[in-house]
């Protein structure tokens, strides 16, 4: 059998060396001391704390959903639920999600800006935006933008919203019509169509629990932090160990140091100018609710979302204690964090925090293409590489799992 060494044991990895198994004897080389990366949680306090995010499990894509349902049992294992979001408004409002099906709870000043919105944006039908803010402005017009959209998304991308190209945010954007944004007011419609509009959350150890029972019965190098993957003849070695396939599901920045004997110089540049933006997760106690997420539009203070991960399940909390996680873009200090919860509604305690460098990818026009272009040189060498950060896309673990999937079948 052939020997195939995959870095990194997050959901890519994890997932890879599954689908590898019966055809390569695999080893997961993984540097932190559990498996997971960014899906990885703990307990503090007797309660769940997501590291990152609190994620939740769902999918556009059948193939995707019959191979996680064939490892895990739907109905022991997990737990159905429907996303119950809000937008905590500047003035105080509280507005379901998705915002643009819920004008009615608007003043009455706003529901007339918004009516005349819609008409503009239907003379404008065909419009083709160049980047995210001509987007959200032609989608859901002038009024929601300036009271959602831009401060919300500035947040969380921290930059000007022009310069965010809509490549980078493919399938990942609400795309109403005017028809539907009418409809669904008129008839107070909940949104059903996007992807995690329902999901499915496991019963005990959050996403932990997908990382641990998939790391079962694979063989894998915890603490091994690979910084040289040398290519010798026909063969790959990495800790004095030879073979003869790699699957590289770390960070594609690590790419240029860390590959020895083959020669990638003239993507460095490039490689090196990837953006990208960390998170800084707080967990807290806060009030009972019965959201899944707070949007936080309001400029007065940093944090733009609250994610209520206590209420995904009820082992996620210690008796008598509501937790969620409050989450920052970029690093923020604990001084400025216990400064911000301050100001934050639904009166959060800190707990604990945890600062991910990368958390979220950003393209410019140009990064498909340079990677596309990377993979098919590697691909010669039998190197190969799949995975949020290393494909560089903005994959949810469904979707990086697919990734994973449509790699295996060319291996
Ligand atoms: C805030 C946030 C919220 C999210 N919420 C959701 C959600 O609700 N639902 C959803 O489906 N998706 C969600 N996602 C997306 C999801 O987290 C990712 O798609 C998924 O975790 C990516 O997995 P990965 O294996 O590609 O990368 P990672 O999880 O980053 O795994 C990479 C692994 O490689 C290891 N590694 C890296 N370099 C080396 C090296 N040199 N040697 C050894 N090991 C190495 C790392 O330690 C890590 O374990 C969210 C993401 C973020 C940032």
């Amino acid at each position: 059998m052939k020997k195939a060494a995959i870095i990194g044991a997050g959901i890519s990895g994890l997932s890879t060396a599954h689908l590898l198994k019966d055809r390569y004897d695999c080893t997961i080389f993984e540097k932190e001391e559990t498996p997971g990366g960014l899906i990885r949680c703990r307990r503090v306090n007797g309660s769940l704390f997501h590291i990152c995010g609190g994620h939740i499990f769902n999918s556009k894509r059948q193939d995707v959903l019959d191979w996680f349902w064939s490892i895990f049992n739907r109905e022991e294992e997990f737990q159905k639920a429907d996303r119950n979001s809000v937008v905590f408004m500047a003035d105080g409002k509280h507005i379901p999600y998705p915002i643009e099906n819920h004008i009615y709870l608007f003043d009455n000043e706003t529901q007339k800006l918004f009516i005349q919105d819609l008409l503009s944006i239907a003379k404008n039908e065909g419009y083709e935006p160049h980047n995210f803010e001509e987007f959200l402005r032609n989608r859901f017009g002038e009024t929601l933008y300036n009271i959602y959209f831009k401060p919300y998304n500035e947040k969380v991308w921290r930059r000007n919203l022009k310069s965010v190209p809509l490549s980078w945010l493919e399938g990942k954007l609400p795309m109403p019509t005017v028809e539907e944004m009418i409809f669904n007011n008129i008839n107070q419609v909940k949104e059903k169509n996007f992807v995690h509009a329902t999901f499915w959350y496991e019963k005990e150890n959050g996403s932990q629990h997908i990382a641990d029972k998939l790391s079962q019965g694979l063989n894998i190098k915890y603490n091994s932090n690979i910084e040289s993957i040398e290519r010798r003849g026909n063969k790959w070695i990495i800790n004095e160990e030879d073979f003869d396939t790699v699957v590289f599901c770390g960070n594609i920045k690590q790419l240029p140091t860390l590959l020895k004997g083959v020669e990638i110089t003239e993507y460095k540049e490039k490689i090196d100018a990837l953006e990208y933006h960390g998170t800084t997760a707080v967990f807290c106690q806060i009030e009972k609710n019965n959201y899944s997420w707070i949007y936080l539009p309001d400029n007065k203070y940093e944090s733009h979302r609250i994610i209520c991960t206590g209420n995904f399940a009820a082992s996620n909390n210690a008796p008598d204690t509501m937790t969620a996680t409050v989450e920052f873009t970029d690093e923020i200090s604990k001084d400025d964090i216990m400064e911000q919860l301050g100001r934050i509604p639904m009166n959060p305690k800190y707990i604990d925090h945890q600062y991910n460098k990368y958390t979220y990818p950003i393209q410019d026009a140009d990064t498909r293409n340079m990677i596309a272009s990377l993979k098919s040189e590697l691909a010669k060498e039998d190197f190969f590489f799949t995975g949020r950060f290393a494909d560089w896309e903005y994959y949810n673990m469904d979707v990086a799992i697919g990734a994973a999937m449509d790699l295996c079948k060319t291996l």
